[in-house]
């Protein structure tokens, strides 16, 4: 069998056409969309991502601010801009580039972030209300990475229901929220993670594989770990040999699965369309239009 490959960079820039026209008729209704970034210390990859995001806004008509904190701020600091984000009627969604630096407690941050313009989805009110059920797929503010996986899996119309699907990575960011995403569904799930003993005998079960870890060469996803037919999504990077790489031996998985993502060119680009669909939405709900 040979894979099709789920081309997220296509599908991204579908989104991103999409919002375009989206954010011109709320700017002819004199609303402008503003994500607001607030990036604290001196990571290099932080602030590339930032501006990455910054740019992504800027092509489908999204206004953005930055603000930079240095390495030594406090969190009170952080807050203290976060609340009158929250108050300013022209700021739509409020990114907080993780990680903070390791003195700051990011939950109490995170927390500050008015819910209505938490556009990467993890403020404990929205994810608790991803966790009851009481959420939608296209109105809540869900988190990117995961919401990006489920369109590319919507998109391309694999079959979830009933079937089994593994996630290899636990994180706030990836791993818990998508496991929601996945079991509302109707797909039974088994999560992994470091501690996983002997973790290709779940791998090997999985109707949809999910990895994120990003430990290349310690982990990484192998022909043998995969089942015949099986739906395999690389969340994963690791910087390799000089280049960016996912967790999954792509050339070889690619004969033996149903579906794959590329890396780069899978989940990536989907992340990013998806923050600009959130903060688009989050301009919607807090005008009503
Ligand atoms: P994280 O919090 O460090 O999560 C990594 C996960 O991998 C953890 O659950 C960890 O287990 C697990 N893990 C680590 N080593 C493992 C091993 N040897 N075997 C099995 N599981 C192992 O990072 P994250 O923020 O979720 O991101 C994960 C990866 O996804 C990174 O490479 C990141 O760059 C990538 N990512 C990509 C995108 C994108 O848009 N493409 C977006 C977000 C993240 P423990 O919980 O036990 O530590």
């Amino acid at each position: 069998m040979r894979a099709t490959v789920m081309d997220g960079t296509r599908l991204a820039e579908s989104i991103k056409e999409m919002l375009t026209e989206k954010v011109a008729a709320l700017r002819e209704r004199k609303v402008k969309p503003c994500l607001a970034t607030i990036l604290a210390g001196d990571n290099i990859s932080s602030h590339k991502y930032v501006d990455l995001k910054r740019k992504d806004c800027a092509k489908v008509g999204i206004d953005s601010r930055k603000y930079e904190f240095p390495e030594s701020v406090s969190g009170e600091d952080i807050i203290a801009t976060i609340e009158e984000l929250n108050k300013d009627l022209s700021v739509h969604g409020i990114l907080l580039q993780l990680p903070l630096p390791s003195h700051i407690n990011p939950y109490r941050v995170i927390e500050s972030i008015s819910p209505n313009k938490d556009v990467d989805g993890l403020h404990p009110y929205n994810m608790g209300r991803l966790l009851v059920g009481d959420y939608g797929f296209e109105t809540s503010l869900l988190p990117c990475t995961p919401k990006g996986i489920m369109r590319l899996l919507l998109h391309y119309k694999v079959e979830m229901k009933g079937k089994c699907a593994v996630i290899i990575n636990r994180s706030n960011l990836v791993g818990k929220p998508l496991y929601k995403l996945l079991l509302d569904r109707d797909t039974s799930l088994i999560t992994c993670h470091s501690k996983t003993r002997d973790i290709f005998i779940y791998t090997r079960m999985a109707d949809i594989l999910v990895s994120a870890v990003g430990q290349r060469p310690t982990f990484s996803i192998t022909e043998d770990m995969v089942k015949e037919g099986a739906v395999v999504v690389d969340a994963g990077i690791s910087h390799l040999e000089g280049r960016f790489q996912g967790d999954v031996h792509f050339d070889e998985v690619l004969e033996k699965a149903s579906f794959i993502t590329p890396m780069p060119g899978g989940v990536g680009p989907m992340t990013r369309a998806i923050l600009l669909e959130n903060t688009v939405r989050a301009a919607k709900n807090q005008t009503g239009l």
